[in-house]
Protein backbone atom coordinates (compact mmCIF):
# COMPACT_ATOMS: atom_id res chain seq x y z
CA UNK A 1 0.00 0.00 0.00
CA UNK A 2 1.74 3.10 -1.15
CA UNK A 3 1.48 6.70 1.06
CA UNK A 4 -0.47 8.36 -1.75
CA UNK A 5 -2.09 11.45 -0.67
CA UNK A 6 -5.02 12.87 -1.65
CA UNK A 7 -4.72 14.42 -5.15
CA UNK A 8 -4.32 18.27 -4.81
CA UNK A 9 -7.32 19.70 -6.70
CA UNK A 10 -8.40 23.36 -8.00
CA UNK A 11 -11.33 23.00 -6.29
CA UNK A 12 -12.82 25.98 -4.54
CA UNK A 13 -15.58 26.09 -1.75
CA UNK A 14 -18.31 27.12 -4.18
CA UNK A 15 -20.01 25.49 -6.99
CA UNK A 16 -18.97 27.09 -10.44
CA UNK A 17 -22.18 26.38 -11.26
CA UNK A 18 -23.54 28.48 -8.91
CA UNK A 19 -25.07 32.05 -9.06
CA UNK A 20 -25.86 32.29 -5.43
CA UNK A 21 -24.66 34.39 -2.77
CA UNK A 22 -23.52 31.78 0.02
CA UNK A 23 -23.52 34.47 2.37
CA UNK A 24 -27.26 34.18 2.36
CA UNK A 25 -27.61 30.74 2.85
CA UNK A 26 -30.67 29.27 3.95
CA UNK A 27 -31.26 32.85 5.49
CA UNK A 28 -35.12 33.31 6.40
CA UNK A 29 -36.88 34.03 3.93
CA UNK A 30 -40.86 33.36 2.90
CA UNK A 31 -39.88 34.13 -1.11
CA UNK A 32 -40.40 30.82 -2.83
CA UNK A 33 -36.72 29.45 -3.92
CA UNK A 34 -36.32 29.52 -7.83
CA UNK A 35 -34.50 27.66 -10.84
CA UNK A 36 -33.05 31.14 -11.63
CA UNK A 37 -30.55 30.14 -8.73
CA UNK A 38 -28.78 27.15 -10.65
CA UNK A 39 -27.33 26.31 -13.96
CA UNK A 40 -29.09 23.33 -15.10
CA UNK A 41 -27.33 22.49 -18.92
CA UNK A 42 -29.34 21.37 -21.58
CA UNK A 43 -28.45 17.72 -21.71
CA UNK A 44 -26.25 15.84 -19.51
CA UNK A 45 -23.63 12.90 -20.83
CA UNK A 46 -22.44 10.26 -19.21
CA UNK A 47 -20.12 10.46 -16.30
CA UNK A 48 -17.33 7.84 -17.21
CA UNK A 49 -13.51 7.65 -16.61
CA UNK A 50 -13.93 10.77 -15.51
CA UNK A 51 -15.02 12.32 -17.76
CA UNK A 52 -18.72 13.44 -19.47
CA UNK A 53 -18.71 10.71 -22.28
CA UNK A 54 -21.71 11.21 -25.37
CA UNK A 55 -23.69 8.06 -25.11
CA UNK A 56 -22.30 5.28 -27.81
CA UNK A 57 -26.37 5.77 -29.88
CA UNK A 58 -25.99 9.58 -29.45
CA UNK A 59 -29.39 9.39 -27.89
CA UNK A 60 -31.10 11.45 -24.89
CA UNK A 61 -34.38 11.52 -22.93
CA UNK A 62 -36.20 14.28 -21.20
CA UNK A 63 -36.66 14.60 -17.56
CA UNK A 64 -39.95 16.98 -16.68
CA UNK A 65 -41.22 18.92 -13.86
CA UNK A 66 -43.61 16.89 -12.58
CA UNK A 67 -45.36 20.33 -11.09
CA UNK A 68 -45.57 22.12 -14.02
CA UNK A 69 -44.92 19.06 -16.94
CA UNK A 70 -42.17 21.34 -18.17
CA UNK A 71 -38.90 19.86 -19.39
CA UNK A 72 -35.87 20.26 -17.34
CA UNK A 73 -33.21 18.72 -19.34
CA UNK A 74 -32.33 15.55 -21.02
CA UNK A 75 -30.35 12.29 -19.97
CA UNK A 76 -28.02 10.12 -22.77
CA UNK A 77 -28.89 6.89 -22.58
CA UNK A 78 -26.32 4.38 -21.61
CA UNK A 79 -26.47 1.27 -23.63
CA UNK A 80 -24.65 -2.26 -23.09
CA UNK A 81 -21.48 -0.83 -24.97
CA UNK A 82 -21.57 2.27 -22.67
CA UNK A 83 -22.43 0.02 -19.24
CA UNK A 84 -19.37 -1.88 -20.61
CA UNK A 85 -17.23 0.70 -20.88
CA UNK A 86 -18.15 2.17 -17.30
CA UNK A 87 -17.40 -1.18 -15.64
CA UNK A 88 -13.83 -1.04 -17.32
CA UNK A 89 -12.97 2.00 -16.23
CA UNK A 90 -14.45 1.09 -12.68
CA UNK A 91 -12.62 -2.15 -13.14
CA UNK A 92 -9.40 -0.50 -13.92
CA UNK A 93 -9.50 2.39 -10.97
CA UNK A 94 -10.29 -0.65 -8.76
CA UNK A 95 -6.64 -2.46 -10.18
CA UNK A 96 -4.76 0.53 -9.28
CA UNK A 97 -5.13 4.20 -8.40
CA UNK A 98 -7.81 3.43 -5.56
CA UNK A 99 -6.60 0.31 -4.36
CA UNK A 100 -3.46 1.39 -3.96
CA UNK A 101 -4.12 4.20 -2.28
CA UNK A 102 -3.64 4.12 1.76
CA UNK A 103 -7.20 4.14 3.53
CA UNK A 104 -6.74 7.20 5.00
CA UNK A 105 -6.65 8.94 2.21
CA UNK A 106 -9.37 7.26 0.66
CA UNK A 107 -11.47 8.75 3.90
CA UNK A 108 -10.50 11.82 3.36
CA UNK A 109 -11.80 12.07 -0.61
CA UNK A 110 -15.06 10.79 1.09
CA UNK A 111 -14.85 14.15 3.49
CA UNK A 112 -14.02 16.06 0.68
CA UNK A 113 -17.28 15.04 -1.04
CA UNK A 114 -19.55 15.61 2.38
CA UNK A 115 -18.19 18.75 2.48
CA UNK A 116 -18.84 19.85 -0.95
CA UNK A 117 -22.32 18.40 -0.70
CA UNK A 118 -23.22 20.38 2.25
CA UNK A 119 -21.47 23.97 0.39
CA UNK A 120 -23.85 23.12 -2.42
CA UNK A 121 -26.68 22.21 -0.52
CA UNK A 122 -28.50 24.93 -1.91
CA UNK A 123 -28.20 24.13 -5.29
CA UNK A 124 -29.10 20.06 -4.72
CA UNK A 125 -32.10 21.15 -3.28
CA UNK A 126 -33.37 22.74 -5.60
CA UNK A 127 -33.07 20.83 -8.61
CA UNK A 128 -34.20 17.73 -6.42
CA UNK A 129 -37.37 19.55 -5.67
CA UNK A 130 -37.30 20.54 -9.66
CA UNK A 131 -36.86 17.41 -11.07
CA UNK A 132 -38.61 15.23 -8.60
CA UNK A 133 -41.55 17.48 -7.02
CA UNK A 134 -40.70 17.27 -3.87
CA UNK A 135 -41.13 19.83 -1.33
CA UNK A 136 -37.88 22.09 -0.66
CA UNK A 137 -38.46 22.04 2.90
CA UNK A 138 -37.73 18.64 2.54
CA UNK A 139 -34.90 18.39 -0.14
CA UNK A 140 -33.35 21.25 2.19
CA UNK A 141 -34.20 19.77 5.72
CA UNK A 142 -34.01 16.22 5.05
CA UNK A 143 -32.50 14.52 1.80
CA UNK A 144 -29.60 16.87 1.08
CA UNK A 145 -28.22 17.38 4.69
CA UNK A 146 -28.87 13.53 5.29
CA UNK A 147 -26.94 12.26 2.10
CA UNK A 148 -24.02 14.69 3.49
CA UNK A 149 -24.44 13.06 6.79
CA UNK A 150 -24.20 9.31 5.06
CA UNK A 151 -20.77 10.08 3.69
CA UNK A 152 -19.45 12.08 6.62
CA UNK A 153 -20.24 8.65 8.48
CA UNK A 154 -18.97 6.06 6.20
CA UNK A 155 -15.72 8.36 5.82
CA UNK A 156 -14.83 7.44 9.39
CA UNK A 157 -14.79 4.18 8.79
CA UNK A 158 -12.43 4.01 6.34
CA UNK A 159 -9.09 4.04 7.84
CA UNK A 160 -10.79 1.82 10.53
CA UNK A 161 -12.17 -1.25 8.81
CA UNK A 162 -10.63 -3.91 10.92
CA UNK A 163 -11.54 -2.37 14.09
CA UNK A 164 -15.15 -2.43 12.85
CA UNK A 165 -14.53 -6.39 12.42
CA UNK A 166 -12.55 -7.87 14.76
CA UNK A 167 -11.16 -10.65 14.01
CA UNK A 168 -11.75 -10.70 10.37
CA UNK A 169 -9.95 -9.27 7.30
CA UNK A 170 -12.03 -7.01 5.26
CA UNK A 171 -11.40 -7.12 1.69
CA UNK A 172 -13.17 -4.71 -1.03
CA UNK A 173 -15.32 -6.51 -3.33
CA UNK A 174 -14.15 -4.78 -6.58
CA UNK A 175 -16.78 -3.21 -8.80
CA UNK A 176 -20.34 -2.43 -7.14
CA UNK A 177 -23.15 -1.91 -9.65
CA UNK A 178 -25.91 0.23 -8.00
CA UNK A 179 -29.35 1.16 -9.10
CA UNK A 180 -31.60 3.15 -7.30
CA UNK A 181 -35.15 5.01 -7.25
CA UNK A 182 -36.79 8.48 -7.52
CA UNK A 183 -37.75 9.03 -4.55
CA UNK A 184 -35.14 9.92 -2.46
CA UNK A 185 -32.21 10.00 -5.81
CA UNK A 186 -29.55 11.53 -4.17
CA UNK A 187 -29.92 10.18 -0.51
CA UNK A 188 -30.26 7.02 -2.13
CA UNK A 189 -27.32 7.58 -4.52
CA UNK A 190 -25.23 8.29 -1.06
CA UNK A 191 -27.12 5.02 1.07
CA UNK A 192 -25.22 3.52 -1.98
CA UNK A 193 -21.91 5.17 -3.24
CA UNK A 194 -20.72 5.94 0.64
CA UNK A 195 -19.93 2.44 2.11
CA UNK A 196 -19.06 1.26 -1.26
CA UNK A 197 -16.13 3.75 -1.32
CA UNK A 198 -15.09 3.54 2.47
CA UNK A 199 -14.32 -0.07 1.52
CA UNK A 200 -12.49 0.46 -1.31
CA UNK A 201 -14.80 -0.58 -3.94
CA UNK A 202 -15.38 1.23 -7.14
CA UNK A 203 -18.91 1.72 -8.67
CA UNK A 204 -21.42 2.02 -11.64
CA UNK A 205 -24.56 3.56 -10.41
CA UNK A 206 -27.68 4.30 -12.37
CA UNK A 207 -30.47 7.05 -10.98
CA UNK A 208 -33.73 6.58 -12.09
CA UNK A 209 -34.87 7.69 -15.22
CA UNK A 210 -37.68 10.98 -14.42
CA UNK A 211 -34.59 11.87 -11.54
CA UNK A 212 -31.47 12.15 -12.57
CA UNK A 213 -30.47 15.53 -12.55
CA UNK A 214 -28.84 15.00 -8.61
CA UNK A 215 -26.38 12.36 -9.99
CA UNK A 216 -25.07 14.26 -12.69
CA UNK A 217 -24.63 16.92 -10.26
CA UNK A 218 -22.99 15.07 -8.18
CA UNK A 219 -20.64 13.76 -10.76
CA UNK A 220 -19.07 17.20 -11.77
CA UNK A 221 -18.67 17.08 -8.04
CA UNK A 222 -16.88 14.46 -8.08
CA UNK A 223 -14.75 16.00 -10.87
CA UNK A 224 -14.32 18.55 -8.88
CA UNK A 225 -13.11 17.02 -5.60
CA UNK A 226 -10.29 15.34 -7.62
CA UNK A 227 -11.39 12.02 -7.08
CA UNK A 228 -9.25 9.04 -9.11
CA UNK A 229 -10.86 8.51 -12.63
CA UNK A 230 -13.23 5.81 -12.68
CA UNK A 231 -13.76 5.22 -9.02
CA UNK A 232 -17.41 6.72 -9.37
CA UNK A 233 -19.33 6.38 -12.81
CA UNK A 234 -22.75 7.30 -13.51
CA UNK A 235 -24.79 5.96 -16.44
CA UNK A 236 -28.24 7.34 -17.38
CA UNK A 237 -31.10 5.31 -18.91
CA UNK A 238 -34.49 3.20 -18.29
CA UNK A 239 -35.04 -0.37 -16.56
CA UNK A 240 -32.66 -1.78 -19.50
CA UNK A 241 -29.54 -0.06 -18.93
CA UNK A 242 -30.18 -1.16 -15.18
CA UNK A 243 -30.36 -4.82 -16.59
CA UNK A 244 -27.23 -4.28 -18.06
CA UNK A 245 -25.39 -3.52 -14.91
CA UNK A 246 -27.40 -6.12 -13.37
CA UNK A 247 -26.14 -8.84 -16.02
CA UNK A 248 -22.90 -7.83 -16.80
CA UNK A 249 -20.40 -10.40 -15.97
CA UNK A 250 -17.50 -8.42 -14.69
CA UNK A 251 -19.88 -6.75 -11.72
CA UNK A 252 -19.04 -8.41 -8.17
CA UNK A 253 -22.01 -7.17 -6.61
CA UNK A 254 -25.39 -5.60 -7.18
CA UNK A 255 -26.85 -3.36 -4.82
CA UNK A 256 -31.05 -2.62 -5.62
CA UNK A 257 -33.12 0.06 -4.21
CA UNK A 258 -36.35 -0.27 -6.01
CA UNK A 259 -39.75 -1.94 -6.39
CA UNK A 260 -40.45 -5.65 -5.40
CA UNK A 261 -41.04 -6.25 -8.70
CA UNK A 262 -38.15 -5.53 -10.61
CA UNK A 263 -36.22 -7.16 -7.43
CA UNK A 264 -37.64 -10.34 -8.07
CA UNK A 265 -36.41 -9.90 -11.57
CA UNK A 266 -32.99 -9.24 -10.21
CA UNK A 267 -32.51 -11.66 -8.19
CA UNK A 268 -33.68 -14.68 -10.83
CA UNK A 269 -31.20 -12.75 -12.91
CA UNK A 270 -28.69 -13.28 -10.32
CA UNK A 271 -29.28 -16.86 -9.50
CA UNK A 272 -26.16 -19.29 -10.07
CA UNK A 273 -23.59 -16.20 -10.38
CA UNK A 274 -21.31 -15.55 -7.89
CA UNK A 275 -22.35 -11.64 -7.48
CA UNK A 276 -23.33 -10.50 -4.23
CA UNK A 277 -26.05 -8.57 -3.77
CA UNK A 278 -28.62 -6.30 -1.47
CA UNK A 279 -32.11 -5.77 -2.27
CA UNK A 280 -34.18 -2.70 -0.82
CA UNK A 281 -37.78 -3.00 -1.93
CA UNK A 282 -40.82 -2.10 -1.44
CA UNK A 283 -43.26 -1.66 1.92
CA UNK A 284 -46.73 -1.28 3.51
CA UNK A 285 -45.91 -0.03 7.09
CA UNK A 286 -48.55 -0.04 10.05
CA UNK A 287 -49.02 2.87 12.75
CA UNK A 288 -50.34 0.78 15.53
CA UNK A 289 -51.80 3.27 17.65
CA UNK A 290 -53.31 2.41 21.23
CA UNK A 291 -55.56 4.19 23.17
CA UNK A 292 -53.35 5.26 25.96
CA UNK A 293 -50.51 7.45 23.46
CA UNK A 294 -51.09 10.44 23.88
CA UNK A 295 -52.93 11.45 20.59
CA UNK A 296 -52.55 15.01 19.91
CA UNK A 297 -48.67 13.76 19.21
CA UNK A 298 -49.20 10.95 17.40
CA UNK A 299 -51.79 12.50 15.42
CA UNK A 300 -48.54 14.16 14.10
CA UNK A 301 -47.04 11.37 13.49
CA UNK A 302 -49.29 9.85 11.45
CA UNK A 303 -49.23 12.83 8.96
CA UNK A 304 -45.94 12.89 9.16
CA UNK A 305 -45.71 8.96 8.24
CA UNK A 306 -47.73 8.88 5.24
CA UNK A 307 -47.38 12.40 3.50
CA UNK A 308 -43.93 13.01 3.65
CA UNK A 309 -42.72 13.47 0.21
CA UNK A 310 -46.34 12.60 -1.15
CA UNK A 311 -46.22 9.16 0.19
CA UNK A 312 -43.27 8.00 -1.83
CA UNK A 313 -41.34 6.67 0.98
CA UNK A 314 -40.91 2.86 1.20
CA UNK A 315 -40.50 2.61 4.83
CA UNK A 316 -44.58 5.05 4.63
CA UNK A 317 -46.83 4.08 7.23
CA UNK A 318 -49.43 3.64 5.03
CA UNK A 319 -51.89 1.15 6.99
CA UNK A 320 -53.00 3.45 10.38
CA UNK A 321 -54.30 0.32 12.76
CA UNK A 322 -55.95 2.42 15.74
CA UNK A 323 -57.97 1.03 19.42
CA UNK A 324 -61.38 0.70 18.59
CA UNK A 325 -62.37 3.07 21.57
CA UNK A 326 -60.53 5.97 20.41
CA UNK A 327 -61.43 5.41 16.06
CA UNK A 328 -63.72 8.29 16.14
CA UNK A 329 -61.89 10.47 17.60
CA UNK A 330 -58.99 10.08 15.85
CA UNK A 331 -60.18 9.81 12.41
CA UNK A 332 -61.74 13.46 12.93
CA UNK A 333 -58.43 14.77 14.17
CA UNK A 334 -57.04 13.15 11.10
CA UNK A 335 -59.41 14.93 8.46
CA UNK A 336 -58.86 18.05 10.68
CA UNK A 337 -55.33 17.96 10.52
CA UNK A 338 -55.65 17.05 6.31
CA UNK A 339 -57.24 20.50 5.89
CA UNK A 340 -54.19 22.39 7.00
CA UNK A 341 -51.57 20.87 4.59
CA UNK A 342 -51.05 22.40 2.07
CA UNK A 343 -50.60 20.83 -1.53
CA UNK A 344 -48.84 22.97 -4.21
CA UNK A 345 -45.21 24.31 -5.60
CA UNK A 346 -42.58 22.21 -4.32
CA UNK A 347 -40.63 25.37 -4.61
CA UNK A 348 -42.42 27.38 -2.39
CA UNK A 349 -41.55 26.53 1.64
CA UNK A 350 -44.90 26.60 2.83
CA UNK A 351 -45.62 23.52 0.84
CA UNK A 352 -46.22 20.09 2.85
CA UNK A 353 -46.96 18.05 -0.59
CA UNK A 354 -45.63 18.48 -3.63
CA UNK A 355 -46.12 17.22 -6.98
CA UNK A 356 -46.51 13.44 -7.88
CA UNK A 357 -43.47 12.30 -9.18
CA UNK A 358 -44.51 10.97 -12.92
CA UNK A 359 -47.12 10.73 -15.14
CA UNK A 360 -47.30 6.96 -14.50
CA UNK A 361 -47.10 7.65 -10.85
CA UNK A 362 -49.87 9.88 -10.74
CA UNK A 363 -51.84 7.21 -12.86
CA UNK A 364 -51.07 4.44 -10.58
CA UNK A 365 -52.34 6.10 -7.37
CA UNK A 366 -55.25 7.18 -9.14
CA UNK A 367 -55.99 3.84 -10.08
CA UNK A 368 -55.85 2.88 -6.22
CA UNK A 369 -58.08 5.36 -5.65
CA UNK A 370 -60.66 4.29 -7.73
CA UNK A 371 -59.46 0.53 -6.12
CA UNK A 372 -60.24 1.50 -3.08
CA UNK A 373 -63.83 2.81 -3.80
CA UNK A 374 -64.98 -0.39 -5.37
CA UNK A 375 -63.63 -2.42 -2.99
CA UNK A 376 -66.34 -0.52 -0.58
CA UNK A 377 -64.50 1.94 1.48
CA UNK A 378 -65.28 5.31 2.22
CA UNK A 379 -63.17 7.76 1.18
CA UNK A 380 -61.77 10.94 1.97
CA UNK A 381 -59.52 13.70 0.38
CA UNK A 382 -58.48 17.31 1.95
CA UNK A 383 -60.76 20.12 -0.09
CA UNK A 384 -57.52 22.69 -0.96
CA UNK A 385 -57.16 23.59 -3.96
CA UNK A 386 -53.87 21.88 -5.71
CA UNK A 387 -52.05 24.07 -9.07
CA UNK A 388 -53.91 23.07 -13.00
CA UNK A 389 -50.54 21.65 -14.56
CA UNK A 390 -48.56 19.28 -13.29
CA UNK A 391 -49.74 16.51 -11.25
CA UNK A 392 -51.03 16.68 -7.64
CA UNK A 393 -53.10 14.22 -5.38
CA UNK A 394 -54.62 16.00 -2.34
CA UNK A 395 -53.80 13.59 1.10
CA UNK A 396 -56.62 10.82 1.34
CA UNK A 397 -57.98 8.39 3.65
CA UNK A 398 -59.56 5.34 3.34
CA UNK A 399 -61.75 4.08 5.89
CA UNK A 400 -64.35 1.09 6.14
CA UNK A 401 -61.54 -1.07 4.31
CA UNK A 402 -60.73 -4.74 5.33
CA UNK A 403 -57.58 -6.43 5.86
CA UNK A 404 -57.80 -8.64 2.17
CA UNK A 405 -58.82 -5.34 0.49
CA UNK A 406 -55.65 -4.65 -2.10
CA UNK A 407 -55.36 -1.13 -1.06
CA UNK A 408 -54.62 -2.80 2.52
CA UNK A 409 -52.59 -5.11 1.09
CA UNK A 410 -50.58 -3.59 -1.65
CA UNK A 411 -48.23 -0.83 -1.38
CA UNK A 412 -49.75 2.49 -3.36
CA UNK A 413 -46.75 4.62 -2.84
CA UNK A 414 -48.79 8.33 -2.58
CA UNK A 415 -50.50 10.06 -0.03
CA UNK A 416 -52.74 7.12 0.79
CA UNK A 417 -53.73 6.23 3.95
CA UNK A 418 -55.72 2.99 4.78
CA UNK A 419 -57.46 3.12 8.36
CA UNK A 420 -58.51 0.02 10.32
CA UNK A 421 -59.39 -0.91 13.95
CA UNK A 422 -58.08 -3.17 16.86
CA UNK A 423 -59.53 -4.53 19.97
CA UNK A 424 -56.32 -6.08 21.30
CA UNK A 425 -52.49 -5.56 20.71
CA UNK A 426 -52.67 -9.60 19.72
CA UNK A 427 -55.29 -8.75 17.12
CA UNK A 428 -52.82 -5.33 16.35
CA UNK A 429 -49.90 -7.69 15.90
CA UNK A 430 -51.57 -9.88 13.53
CA UNK A 431 -53.15 -7.27 11.47
CA UNK A 432 -49.82 -5.53 10.61
CA UNK A 433 -48.05 -8.18 9.91
CA UNK A 434 -50.04 -10.00 7.49
CA UNK A 435 -49.44 -8.30 4.02
CA UNK A 436 -46.60 -9.66 1.92
CA UNK A 437 -44.14 -6.61 3.56
CA UNK A 438 -41.87 -6.20 6.52
CA UNK A 439 -40.20 -2.94 5.81
CA UNK A 440 -41.07 -0.12 8.53
CA UNK A 441 -43.61 -0.11 11.70
CA UNK A 442 -44.60 2.51 14.37
CA UNK A 443 -46.02 1.86 17.84
CA UNK A 444 -47.96 4.68 19.66
CA UNK A 445 -48.21 4.53 23.55
CA UNK A 446 -47.82 5.40 26.76
CA UNK A 447 -46.28 2.34 27.58
CA UNK A 448 -43.05 1.42 27.55
CA UNK A 449 -43.81 -2.39 28.17
CA UNK A 450 -45.90 -2.40 25.25
CA UNK A 451 -43.23 -0.53 22.64
CA UNK A 452 -41.36 -3.55 23.47
CA UNK A 453 -43.64 -6.55 23.10
CA UNK A 454 -45.88 -5.17 20.11
CA UNK A 455 -41.78 -3.97 18.62
CA UNK A 456 -40.96 -7.11 18.85
CA UNK A 457 -43.77 -9.07 17.46
CA UNK A 458 -43.69 -6.77 14.28
CA UNK A 459 -41.75 -8.62 11.26
CA UNK A 460 -40.39 -5.41 10.04
CA UNK A 461 -36.75 -4.47 9.58
CA UNK A 462 -37.26 -0.77 11.21
CA UNK A 463 -40.01 -0.62 14.13
CA UNK A 464 -40.48 3.45 15.25
CA UNK A 465 -42.03 4.10 18.79
CA UNK A 466 -43.88 7.28 19.28
CA UNK A 467 -42.35 8.76 16.34
CA UNK A 468 -41.68 8.21 12.75
CA UNK A 469 -39.69 8.70 9.55
CA UNK A 470 -36.55 9.24 11.82
CA UNK A 471 -33.21 8.31 9.25
CA UNK A 472 -29.45 8.05 10.97
CA UNK A 473 -26.43 6.95 9.11
CA UNK A 474 -25.28 4.50 12.21
CA UNK A 475 -28.70 2.55 12.18
CA UNK A 476 -29.46 -0.38 9.46
CA UNK A 477 -32.04 -0.55 7.52
CA UNK A 478 -33.86 -3.07 5.23
CA UNK A 479 -36.56 -5.51 5.42
CA UNK A 480 -38.23 -9.01 5.94
CA UNK A 481 -39.90 -11.01 3.72
CA UNK A 482 -40.79 -9.05 -0.10
CA UNK A 483 -39.47 -5.75 1.27
CA UNK A 484 -35.75 -6.97 0.25
CA UNK A 485 -32.70 -8.65 1.45
CA UNK A 486 -29.85 -7.31 3.13
CA UNK A 487 -29.37 -3.67 4.97
CA UNK A 488 -27.83 -0.79 4.43
CA UNK A 489 -26.76 1.71 6.95
CA UNK A 490 -24.40 1.29 9.64
CA UNK A 491 -21.75 -1.24 10.22
CA UNK A 492 -24.38 -3.96 8.77
CA UNK A 493 -24.34 -1.12 5.10
CA UNK A 494 -20.50 -1.48 5.69
CA UNK A 495 -20.22 -5.16 5.67
CA UNK A 496 -22.34 -5.31 2.84
CA UNK A 497 -19.84 -3.95 0.45
CA UNK A 498 -16.20 -5.95 2.30
CA UNK A 499 -15.56 -9.75 1.93
CA UNK A 500 -14.76 -10.63 5.50
CA UNK A 501 -12.38 -13.35 5.82
P1 LIG B 1 -38.44 0.48 -9.86
O1 LIG B 1 -39.39 0.67 -10.94
O2 LIG B 1 -38.18 -0.88 -9.36
O3 LIG B 1 -37.08 1.16 -10.33
C1 LIG B 1 -35.94 1.24 -9.53
C2 LIG B 1 -34.71 1.39 -10.41
O4 LIG B 1 -34.52 0.20 -11.16
C3 LIG B 1 -34.82 2.51 -11.42
O5 LIG B 1 -33.55 3.08 -11.61
C4 LIG B 1 -35.27 1.76 -12.66
O6 LIG B 1 -35.02 2.42 -13.86
C5 LIG B 1 -34.47 0.48 -12.55
N1 LIG B 1 -35.01 -0.66 -13.29
C6 LIG B 1 -36.24 -0.82 -13.84
N2 LIG B 1 -36.35 -2.04 -14.41
C7 LIG B 1 -35.16 -2.67 -14.22
C8 LIG B 1 -34.64 -3.95 -14.56
N3 LIG B 1 -35.38 -4.86 -15.21
N4 LIG B 1 -33.38 -4.26 -14.19
C9 LIG B 1 -32.63 -3.37 -13.51
N5 LIG B 1 -33.04 -2.15 -13.16
C10 LIG B 1 -34.31 -1.79 -13.50
O7 LIG B 1 -38.84 1.31 -8.57
P2 LIG B 1 -39.26 2.82 -8.52
O8 LIG B 1 -40.63 2.94 -9.03
O9 LIG B 1 -38.19 3.67 -9.12
O10 LIG B 1 -39.20 3.11 -6.95
C11 LIG B 1 -40.23 2.89 -6.10
C12 LIG B 1 -40.02 1.60 -5.34
O11 LIG B 1 -38.79 1.62 -4.63
C13 LIG B 1 -41.08 1.38 -4.29
O12 LIG B 1 -41.54 0.06 -4.36
C14 LIG B 1 -40.35 1.63 -2.99
O13 LIG B 1 -40.93 0.99 -1.88
C15 LIG B 1 -38.99 1.16 -3.30
N6 LIG B 1 -37.99 1.75 -2.39
C16 LIG B 1 -37.42 0.94 -1.44
C17 LIG B 1 -36.51 1.46 -0.55
C18 LIG B 1 -35.88 0.60 0.52
O14 LIG B 1 -34.87 1.01 1.09
N7 LIG B 1 -36.42 -0.57 0.82
C19 LIG B 1 -36.15 2.81 -0.63
C20 LIG B 1 -36.75 3.60 -1.60
C21 LIG B 1 -37.67 3.04 -2.49
P3 LIG B 1 -36.14 3.43 -14.46
O15 LIG B 1 -36.18 4.60 -13.55
O16 LIG B 1 -35.66 3.76 -15.78
O17 LIG B 1 -37.43 2.66 -14.48
MG1 LIG C 1 -38.05 14.68 -13.49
Amino acid sequence: MSETKTKETTYKPTSPNSKLDFASLWEYSEAPESSANLEIKDKYDLFIGGKFVKPSKDRYFKSINPSSNEEVTQFAEATQKDVDKAVKAARKAFKGEWSDLNPSSRGKYIYRIARMLQERAREFAIAESIDGGKPIRESRDVDIPLAAAYFFYYAGWADKLEYAFPGKKPEALGVCGQIIPWNFPLLMLAWKIAPALACGNTVVLKPAETTSLTAMMFAELVKDAGLPDGVVNIVTGAGQTGAEIVNHKDIDKIAFTGSTNVGKIIQKSLAGTDKKYTLELGGKGALILFEDAPIDQAVEGIINAIYFNQGHVCCAGSRLLVQENIADKVIMKLKDRLETLIVGDPLDKNTDIGAINSKEQFDRVNSYLELGVEEGAEVYQSKCSVPENGYFIRPTLFTNVSQSNRVVQEEIFGPVLTVQSFRTADEAIEKANNTPFGLAGGVWTDKGSKIFKVGSALRSGVVWANTYNKFDPTSPFGGYKESGVGREGGLHGLSAYLNLK
